[in-house]
């Protein structure tokens, strides 16, 4: 557990006006780094108009994985509400670190990579969220100190995951308990994210990532390629649940009821490199567009920033389409639906396998869930999405 120390230094507020040579600098600021200039102005004093002082020092820990990453984006503004002026810091494993970058409301971003990790050992937050039930996040905690801890923790001498404070206890026990989880919770996870970690009232922030100018240019460039209705089939789906993808065969059937409803729509197939083989098979028997599955994350963020409607499985793809305040038709087979708020952007379908939801990480019925979704209801309600594109999209910054 983070380490906290009677003999604590003054908060960075308390020494604003710390002499740090001949001039008095501003330490203080958010953007001050003590190392080099901070870019955002020639003088570096308090009449700097970028002058920011900083309020708490957060520290976020959701290590993994990818799509609950993403979705965490959607406590930014709550910790922000929270915390005025906070400085932010968010240490994450390999390669989500690569989706929140250019974040505007994370100020330092740290891997789980040593070198990367080894900063924390020199930083010290007024409060720490800990997202992960898991013993690697309390690692986390165990190198760095932090005054109050909120959401998670691990018991050392048991390594029992425990609620760090009450407020997380309801979080905790939905993870014990599948019929809590399955059938008596009807709040999504976002929400309950924010009543664990005590960051104020829900108020249904969305999630948001964050291109740059040139991403968001090439984007344009393939959406001008690729036609004036486009829809992204996201493919693929983590090995962890393999069973939240649609077979090859299932994707044949959506893209044909597709073409059914709407001949002139555009079908992009969406997905990373374990998703090439798949994507080629699928392209083969229909003839829709492949965008590039080799050229990592930040492309694969391009490519669906390209597109009107996203369809997609409770995966990455979900979380990164809601991310980049794209329409989405979800799809849920082995997972819950009421834990993902589409907030108001899409629709969801759930699976008629009655066995759904179950959670699991291998199954061997001989009809599976992802089988069992209409393709023909998929398929209308992306349509029926796609037509409300002429309306202006949501707005994508994120708002404190
Ligand atoms: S038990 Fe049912 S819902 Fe779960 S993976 Fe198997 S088919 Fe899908």
């Amino acid at each position: 557990m983070s380490k906290t120390k009677e003999s604590q230094a003054p908060h960075p507020s308390a020494v604003a006006n710390i002499d740090a040579g001949p001039i008095k600098l501003p330490i203080d600021c958010r953007h001050f780094t003590g190392y080099k200039p901070c870019g955002k102005s020639e003088t570096c004093d308090k009449s700097c108009a970028a002058y920011e002082p900083t309020g708490a020092r957060v520290l976020l820990v959701h290590l993994g994985a990818l799509g609950a990453v993403v979705r965490s984006t959607t406590l930014l503004p709550a910790i922000r509400r929270k915390y005025p002026n906070a400085h932010i810091t968010w240490v994450t494993d390999r390669p989500a670190d690569v989706l929140l970058r250019h974040h505007p409301l994370i100020d330092r971003l740290i891997t789980t990579d040593g070198r990367d990790l080894i900063q924390l050992r020199a930083l010290r937050f007024d409060v720490a969220l800990v997202i992960d039930k898991s013993i690697a996040a309390a690692g986390v905690m165990a190198m760095t100190e932090a005054e109050q801890v909120f959401g998670f923790r691990v018991d050392p001498m048991s390594a029992a995951i425990l609620p760090a404070t009450p407020a997380a206890d309801e979080l905790w026990r939905i993870g014990l308990s599948d019929h809590l989880k399955f059938h008596v919770n009807r709040k999504p996870e976002t929400q309950l994210m924010v009543e664990a970690l005590e960051l104020g009232p829900w108020l249904r922030d969305a999630y948001h990532l964050q291109l740059t100018e040139a991403e968001l240019s090439e984007a344009a460039r393939r959406r001008l390629a690729w036609g004036p209705r486009v829809v992204g089939l996201n493919t693929g789906c983590a090995a962890t649940i393999p069973f939240k993808k649609l077979s090859v065969e299932g994707h044949v059937k959506l893209i044909h009821e597709l073409r059914r409803r709407d001949p002139d729509v555009r079908i992009v197939l969406l997905g990373g490199r374990e998703d090439t083989q798949r994507n080629r098979q699928i392209a083969e028997l229909t003839n829709v567009i492949e965008s590039p599955t080799e050229s990592g994350l930040r492309d694969g963020m391009i490519s669906m920033m390209a597109c009107d409607v996203v369809v997609s499985g409770d995966s990455l793809g979900l979380h990164m389409a809601l991310g980049l305040g794209k329409r989405v038709v979800a799809w849920f087979g082995p997972t819950c639906a009421h834990e993902i708020d589409l907030y108001d952007r899409g629709a969801s379908l759930i699976t008629q396998a009655p066995c759904s939801p179950c959670w699991k990480r291998s199954c061997d019925k001989p009809v599976m869930c992802y089988d069992l979704v209409s393709f023909s209801q998929l398929a209308s309600l992306s349509v029926a999405l796609l037509s409300e594109c002429r309306s202006p999209q949501p707005s994508r910054e994120p708002e404190v």
